[in-house]
């Protein structure tokens, strides 16, 4: 009983980190457009940048995504096509360029909801947007 909480308490973050919603509340609040995050929650007031170099866990994870991305597209190509050494490396270059902008916001989201499940901020508001 106890470990099926903590499960469904990780999916439920995963699930917030994929929206992009904030890891407490569950309101979409981290992004004012584009790349740019609220410094805080708008709703919760929940402090996303907790400290200075917070978020540089978020481009180790960026950073594997991409490498996992690429090496899987790579192999799975060379397996199924016969494609050139020249379009292998317009095309993995491209797209590991391209996949870090891509997955910026989705690669901080993740990582301050798994930081948020690992460590919770505890003051007075949390608990009442945890019951929720
Ligand atoms: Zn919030």
């Amino acid at each position: 009983m106890q470990e099926s909480k903590g499960l469904q308490r990780v999916l439920k973050y995963l699930w917030r980190a994929w929206r992009l919603q904030c890891p407490r509340c569950g309101t979409r609040s981290l992004y004012r457009r584009g790349l740019a995050m609220h410094e805080r929650c708008r709703y919760c007031n929940l402090k996303f940048e907790r400290e200075q170099g917070y978020f540089l866990g978020a481009m180790y994870l960026n950073y594997g995504f991409t490498v996992m991305i690429v090496l899987a597209g790579y192999f799975t190509l060379e397996i199924l096509a016969n494609v050139s050494l020249s379009l292998h490396l317009w095309l993995w270059t491209s797209i590991s360029l391209l996949l870090p902008v891509l997955l910026y916001r989705h690669s901080r989201a993740l990582w301050l909801c798994m930081d948020y499940c690992i460590n919770p901020v505890d003051d007075a508001n949390a608990r009442a947007y945890e019951e929720s």
